[in-house]
């Protein structure tokens, strides 16, 4: 079976080792310039839209789809549900499991990432989190400072008082914890994106309060939220 897997998120890297007897093509965005190894086929790059996937599913002869990007790439997963009702295919998310708060949390959930740069408070140390595509909302936030942490250096526009940090995950509590505390954090900027949540667990050791963005809605289809089960599904389809 030659399976088509959109990724860019640890659970699609560990889908692709996890299916030893399939063919796999992990298709990414490009937007990490050095993208951790996979076994089997890459492709990266956009499409051009659902059409183009379309295209692409066809002419590779796809037979099954997984969508396996990040819950915030809200644009792909509507291009993958569109794309499969243009092309009749098999398609299964793989989404991981949001975070819910637990005891010691103070979380304040907002909609969007302009409504979180409107809640970071006037004069905070706020630790901004997001990944590096998204910060122009907080250009303008001229009384507050920020620390923005990416895999890749940030987009511009920044706000004007600003450190970066690039890296990557997964990430320690105890770093976490330093970190906060090393650049004196009094808030901290998330996308509830669900798995690694060392961030998370250093905010709530240190009483330290997390704005929180809530996930764009998914389109319709089937879902799980493991790579075990969407192995499973694979199965099934056999
Ligand atoms: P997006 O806004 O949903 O997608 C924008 C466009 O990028 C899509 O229309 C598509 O272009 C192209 N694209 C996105 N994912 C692709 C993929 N896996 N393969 C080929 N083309 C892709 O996406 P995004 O939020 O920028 O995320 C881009 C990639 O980074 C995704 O693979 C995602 O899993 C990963 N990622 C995103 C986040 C996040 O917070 N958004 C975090 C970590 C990783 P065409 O229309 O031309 O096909």
């Amino acid at each position: 079976m030659r399976a088509l897997i959109l990724g860019g998120t640890t659970e699609a890297a560990a889908l692709a080792r996890a299916l030893t007897d399939v063919e796999v093509v992990t298709s990414l965005a490009g937007r990490t310039s050095r993208p951790a190894a996979l076994p089997g086929r890459v492709r990266i790059g956009g499409f051009g839209g659902a059409q183009g996937l379309a295209e692409y599913l066809e002419t590779e002869g796809i037979e099954t789809l997984i969508d396996a990007t990040h819950p915030f790439a809200a644009r792909i997963s509507a291009n993958a549900a569109e794309a499969v009702r243009l092309r009749p295919t098999p398609r299964l998310m793989l989404v991981r499991p949001e975070w819910t708060p637990q005891p010691g949390d103070r979380w304040t959930t907002v909609p969007d990432i302009p409504a979180a740069a409107d809640a970071v408070p006037k004069g905070a140390r706020a630790f901004l989190a997001i990944g590096r595509q998204e910060l122009a909302p907080f250009a303008g936030r001229a009384d507050a400072w920020f620390l923005i942490r990416s895999v890749e250096p940030p987009d511009r526009p920044l706000p004007p008082n600003h450190a970066v940090v690039t890296a990557r995950g997964p990430f320690r509590v105890e770093d976490e914890a330093a970190l906060l505390a090393e650049h004196r954090i009094d808030v901290l900027v998330a996308k509830n994106s669900g798995g690694d949540d060392a961030k998370l667990a250093a905010a709530r050791r240190l009483g330290v309060p997390v704005v929180l963005v809530k996930r764009p809605p998914l389109p319709e289809g089937e879902r799980v939220d493991t790579v075990a089960e969407a192995v499973a599904w694979l199965d099934g389809l056999r």
